[in-house]
């Protein structure tokens, strides 16, 4: 039997992943399931991606590159940091890795020490308290509430510092829950981050995927001050569709880049090679196909929300962004006769047969988690499933 190191001994296993097995174990079966859990948009990725990465192979780059990244994606990712965010970088402040959550985990990797804190909100991406932990720190969590929109306040951050406070992850938009921190609610927040020195870990990832009137700020943007203690995180996984390439960057510091690209050299040599090219042609090509998907899941969202609102003991605030949607649904369990969501969301699977993420992987026990990067059809079906369901057990 393996002796395991103690880092490993409290790892939790992701519950996304947990779902999305027993729900093929049931589809093997040949039961008829729904899944809600994606946390991938189910589009191929762009043609003339596709394209380029073949041309690429085709013209004999399938070699090593430089650890941090091609000069040519870094000079990609530079160009659209200037455009889209107005904010300027050298190559020695950007690295490209194997997918943002690589880069995130290469980072806690380079930034902690053992017992040096890292603050998180609730609800929570279920990687970042894991990474933290592996890396020897601890995650110290802020909650913020469906009546704060799931957002924390500057006064919550304030009260969770302490001496051995080194960072916060802001993730905006948010994975799970959908919201997008204002301009203003970031100027505090940064103010408070200034006051105390924490860097901040900004987690952009679904940058491009935002509905209605609300726009994304970076709070790199903010002052001067901001970016220098920002590191921005982001990618092409969500924003272009292709999360099976995994090429992610970081764009801050560049003692920071320069120890993650350091440590990226032993552990990974470079992102994919190819995956690199088709990053380059992701930013510097066409960005139609960016807007027509999020079109797609903008019309999903109008479509699928006034449904999962109308089903009896969920609450839902409507998403500013991501693909997600994060109903508080504690009295739907109970009131269907199960113990906690977790039971609920284990009876919504062998009952009704649809799959959805229960929200304690996230740190929100009262909720679950329903991606709608799935058909239109597919999300009718499933939310009218639930529905069904809750109500024959009311
Ligand atoms: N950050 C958040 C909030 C995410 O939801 C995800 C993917 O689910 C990632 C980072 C990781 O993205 P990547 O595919 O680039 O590793």
């Amino acid at each position: 039997m393996a002796n395991l190191a103690d880092r490993v001994k409290t790892l939790t296993p992701s519950t996304t992943l947990a779902i999305t097995a027993k729900a093929n174990e049931l589809k093997a079966q040949g039961v008829d399931i729904i899944g809600l859990g994606a946390g991938e948009p189910d589009y191929n990725t762009p043609d003339h991606i596709l394209q380029a990465a073949y041309q690429s192979m085709m013209d004999g780059k399938t070699k090593y590159t430089p650890a941090g990244g091609l000069p040519a994606l870094k000079q990609a990712i530079i160009d659209k940091l200037q455009k889209d965010q107005n904010l300027t970088y050298q190559a020695n402040e950007v690295m490209v890795g194997v997918g943002a959550k690589h880069v995130l985990y290469t980072l806690f990797q380079v930034l902690l020490n053992e017992g040096d804190e890292v603050i998180i909100p609730i609800p929570y991406w279920v990687s970042y308290p894991e990474q933290v932990k592996l890396a020897q720190g601890v995650p110290v969590y802020i909650e913020a509430t469906a009546s704060q929109q799931y957002k924390i306040s500057p006064q919550q951050l304030r009260e969770a510092i302490t001496d051995r406070t080194k960072a916060i992850v802001l993730n905006t938009p948010s994975n799970p829950t959908g919201m997008i921190y204002s301009k203003e609610e970031l100027a505090e927040i940064a103010e408070v981050c200034r006051e105390f020195d924490i860097l901040i870990v900004s987690d952009e990832i679904y940058e491009k995927l935002i509905y209605g009137d609300v726009s994304h700020t970076s709070i790199a943007e903010l002052s001067e001050d901001a970016k220098q203690r920002t590191l921005i995180i982001n990618g092409v996984s969500k924003s272009h569709s292709m999360t099976g390439w995994r090429i992610g960057y970081a764009a801050g510091d560049s003692d920071l880049i320069k120890a993650m690209t350091d440590l990226a050299s032993h552990s990974t040599s470079n992102p994919t090679t190819t995956s690199q090219y088709a990053a380059i042609e992701a930013y510097t090509g066409p960005q139609d196909a960016v807007e027509e998907m999020r079109q797609a899941f903008e019309s999903r969202l109008e479509a699928i929300f006034p449904k999962v609102e109308a089903i009896p003991g969920f609450q839902v605030i409507r998403p500013q962004g991501a693909f997600y949607l994060l109903p508080e649904v504690s009295e739907a369990a109970q009131k269907t006769g199960y113990d906690s969501v977790d039971d609920f969301v284990t009876a919504l699977l062998t009952e009704a047969n649809v799959a959805v993420i229960p929200g304690s992987g996230f740190g929100a026990h009262s909720t679950i988690r329903l991606s709608y990067a799935t058909s239109l059809e597919a999300l009718t079906e499933a939310v009218e499933r639930i529905h069904q369901f809750v109500t024959s057990k009311w």
